[in-house]
């Protein structure tokens, strides 16, 4: 048997979304799986679209997921270049055996007489094909006019690794642009040119291809070339299921996340199983289990649909599993800027309070702030909570006073406080959801915290009470 060979093929016309690097994912898992290679290339034909920048934010957001290639544009390999405006010579190869063969020929028209023919087309209700106006006598291809294939239209059954049997009629094929005036290759021409030098054994792409798969199935047979295992996965929909996913809908850029601190590998997770699950209900995955479980059969037919949530819950689940260590390397820069003052232990203590509750790492400022700081008295977070703004404001302070009395009292370590507090309940006759949040709102001016025992251990008596004594004549 070959040994695998996947490539992931960007053109470095933009951002990739979170979605677009899951054929990334897919590619590199199945060449994992077999002990093969994952090949990364630049599909650069298209310079008027080229994003200044894109090449090294494809690379970093491989790299940042851990999706290593074996061989590519920065790293070189056996079949270099891998960048395609450097691979011209073997285009102009390929496409002067076409020529040769009969198969090929020059596109002597103007952009404007074959926009006439598919007006012609539209008026007659007719799907316009450009083999219809097929020249008789086209002139001798010098590079300044397109070059088109001379298709040969029949119908064809192919095997799509996860679309399954497919079946178009000859109707479809036409005679596509295989290099441009400009003397770039067409993507067409091109993935199929590389993909068979590169010795690529499996291609997994986006829908946006399939339609064009029947001409690619005529080109492989005019070049002689076999053609790779093909996997089409569908388009990811946004989170109303309805239309692909955007930009627009929140999705963000690998490395976007990453700043907004999710993890790689709940970014790995969340992208592996949008589309794909390994016919259970598991919906959280390491690498090495992907690349145990991973198969195209697996992968669905109907679009993906992109939900944020599951991602935070995912993430949520690898930051709890961090040790303490690690929840610090990654999570102490997120820190707000009042925690620089403290020492390393307080601001390790605030964090491990937090992590239970922590989605991303972009919330610990919000989550933390009070930890580092006093905040200014609230009244609204009394006047808009369910129980305390029943109460009236002398009976909140005789509360907030008892409690004050008995916490002067405490030695602030923690069995000390959960004893206290519950003592309080008693003494004070209250529930927790009123005499818990009272003592919560006054120590922190945070509408939640995490537990109040907890938070008052870490931060400390002399804030605790500092903070009460500030409240009170709030009330
Ligand atoms: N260059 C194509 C794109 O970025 C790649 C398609 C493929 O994987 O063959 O959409």
């Amino acid at each position: 048997m070959k040994t695998i060979r996947t490539r992931f093929a960007p053109s470095p016309t933009g951002y990739l979304h979170v979605g677009g690097i899951r054929t990334a994912l897919f590619a590199w898992l199945l060449a994992r799986q077999g002990q093969g290679q994952f090949v990364l290339r630049f599909e650069d034909t298209d310079k008027k679209r080229e994003v200044e920048g894109a090449r090294d934010h494809l690379i970093k957001s491989l790299k940042t997921l851990g999706l290593k290639y074996d061989e590519g544009p920065d790293i070189g390999g056996p079949f270099a270049p891998y960048t395609q405006s450097e691979r011209l010579e073997s285009y102009r190869l390929w496409a002067q055996k076409l020529i040769d063969a009969g198969r090929a020929y020059a596109d002597p028209y103007t952009p404007e007489e074959v926009q006439a023919f598919r007006d012609e087309a539209r008026a007659a209700k007719k799907p316009f094909l450009y083999r219809n106006h097929r020249p008789e006598n086209p002139p001798i291809w010098d590079g300044t006019m397109p070059l088109r294939f001379k298709s040969d239209p029949k119908a064809y059954d192919w095997h799509d690794e996860v679309m399954g049997d497919l079946h178009t009629g000859p109707e479809v094929i036409d005679d596509i642009i295989l290099i441009k005036s400009d003397g770039y290759p067409t993507y067409n021409f091109a993935h199929i040119v590389d993909d068979a030098e590169m010795e690529i054994t499996h291609i997994i792409r986006g829908q946006e291809f399939i339609a064009s798969m029947p001409n690619y199935l005529n080109l492989y047979e005019a070049l002689g070339i076999e053609r790779p295992a093909i996997a089409t996965v569908p388009h990811i929909m946004g989170p109303d299921g309805n239309k692909k996913l955007s930009k627009r809908d929140g999705a963000k850029d690998v490395l976007d996340y990453v700043r907004d601190g999710f993890l790689p590998e709940a970014l790995v997770s969340f992208i592996a199983t949008l589309g794909w699950n390994d016919g259970t209900t598991q919906e959280i995955f390491s690498a090495d289990e992907l690349i145990e479980k991973f198969s195209l059969d697996h992968v669905q037919r109907s679009g993906a649909r992109f939900d944020e949530q599951r991602l935070t819950w995912i993430n949520g689940h690898y930051i709890r599993q961090l040790s303490m260590d690690d929840l610090y390397v990654h999570a102490a820069k997120y820190l707000p800027g009042e925690a620089d003052t403290f020492d390393e232990n307080y601001r390790r203590a605030v964090l491990s309070l937090i992590q239970e509750r922590l989605k991303y790492f972009a919330e610990i400022p919000q989550l933390t702030r009070f930890f580092f700081t006093d905040l200014p008295v609230d009244p609204a977070l009394i006047s808009s909570h369910k129980q305390l703004k029943k109460l009236d404001p002398a009976e909140l302070k005789q509360i907030l006073k008892t409690a004050l009395a008995s916490l002067e009292e405490s030695d602030f370590t923690l069995d000390d406080l959960t004893e206290r507090l519950n003592n309080l309940l008693e003494t004070t006759g209250q529930k927790p959801a009123v005499l818990f949040s009272l003592i919560r709102i006054a120590t922190t001016q945070a509408p939640a915290s995490p537990g109040l025992a907890e938070t008052l251990a870490v931060l400390g008596k002399e804030t605790s009470l500092r903070r009460i004594d500030a409240m009170l004549p709030s009330l």
